[in-house]
């Protein structure tokens, strides 16, 4: 009998986490109990840890909303996104639970922003049903929020990094799509070398960019978005000025600027990234942040916004990870491998870019 799942906690914020047992909940009808098979963390676990969110008041939770697990317990039957029924031992993702009946659920068909929504990884770990981030041996997968099953030939490392970054991403060209395909001819510049970006530039290459221009930093990202097909990359300490990196766009697109900017990066970026585009190119601005100044969205463009992604986007994720990795070789992106009493030097180390992404396994690597 489960009773208790050690977990890495943030008990204070930018301290140490303290490794704990947490109370495994009781199960309510149509939930899961799933065993963590691996946990990836994002930028936003770094922000989170270091209370740049601006959310109040703090309480300890437990870190990681990218999570692959294996479904331990359930209490009821239950299906994945496509229907079919999910048993015990399968490998699967959980999308956060949308409340299905404010305006961004219903009208607007937006539930990803749901005022009423939950995310992983920053919940108070201190109440049922305590365990919602993915430092722990286990994670609750609450009833309502989408389950989709993770192939067999996708390792849990990248399923875990596809849970944010690349479904993010995907959800983000749907929307781009929307106002045209990505032509054969067009540039894209994507600003921004973390696994957001990086996930860009396998997408926009897939979609077809005739170029696709990085600019980002540290080398060790900028290099694997050249393994993931990046045509040119500027380094952003090499090149300190906006004007000068706008410049550098100029060069690569004979003075036109770009067809398509995909925002993957914070601070001042959508400004600057808004002046990278040619007269009436298009906008994509994913994940938030970017410093928005709308006065500077002067060409007759779009400008396109996302924040984070539904249940399709965990199965278009999954499917392109397994479907695409002769082309792209992903694996790159998984950089350092931790265990629970890592996962403190593991968020350091992503603060500090030392790492792209790194894994960690609570339960232990599985070969
Ligand atoms: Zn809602
Ligand atoms: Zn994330």
């Amino acid at each position: 009998m489960l009773t208790s799942s050690l977990a890495a906690v943030v008990t204070k914020p930018h301290e140490e986490l303290e490794i704990k047992p947490i109370p495994i909940p009781d199960l309510e009808p149509g939930a899961m109990l799933g065993r963590v098979e691996a946990a990836t963390l994002c930028g936003t676990d770094v922000h989170a840890w270091e209370r740049n969110l601006g959310r109040a008041p703090f309480n300890a939770y437990i870190p990681g909303h990218e999570t692959a697990m294996v479904i331990e317990q359930m209490n009821g039957p239950r299906t994945d996104l496509l229907g079919n029924p999910l048993q015990v031992g399968e490998r699967v993702l959980c999308a956060y639970p949308r409340c299905g009946k404010c305006y961004w659920c219903t009208v607007a068909s937006q539930p990803s922003i749901c005022p009423n929504g939950m995310s992983f990884g920053r919940v108070r770990c201190d109440q049922p049903p305590y365990l919602l981030g993915g430092c722990s041996e286990f994670h609750y997968l609450p009833p309502r929020s989408d389950i989709v099953k993770i192939p067999d030939e996708v390792p849990g490392a990248l399923a875990a990094a596809s849970a944010c970054a690349l479904r993010t991403v995907l959800h983000g060209f749907e929307r781009l799509a929307r106002t045209g395909p990505i032509e054969a001819h067009e540039t894209v510049v994507v600003q921004g070398s973390g696994p957001v970006g990086l996930f860009a530039v396998t997408v926009a290459r897939d979609r077809g960019a005739r170029r696709v221009l990085v600019i980002g930093d540290p080398p060790n990202r900028l290099q694997v978005a050249e393994k993931f097909g990046a045509d040119a990359t500027l380094s952003l300490t090499a090149c300190p000025d906006p004007s000068d990196r706008r410049q550098w766009v100029l060069d690569h697109t004979m003075g036109r600027g770009a067809d398509i900017g995909v925002q993957c990066a914070v601070g001042a970026a959508i400004p600057e990234g808004l002046a990278f585009l040619r007269d009436g190119g298009r906008y994509l601005s994913i994940g938030g942040g970017g410093g928005m100044n709308l006065q500077s969205l002067n060409s007759h463009g779009f400008l396109i916004t996302v924040r984070s992604g539904e249940g399709r986007h965990f199965y278009q994720a999954l499917e392109f990870l397994g479907s695409r990795r002769e082309r792209f070789p992903f694996e790159q992106m998984i950089t350092g491998q931790y265990t629970l009493e890592g996962a403190s030097e593991a968020l350091r180390a992503m603060a500090e870019y030392r790492e792209v992404k790194p894994v960690i396994y609570p339960n232990g690597k599985k070969p």
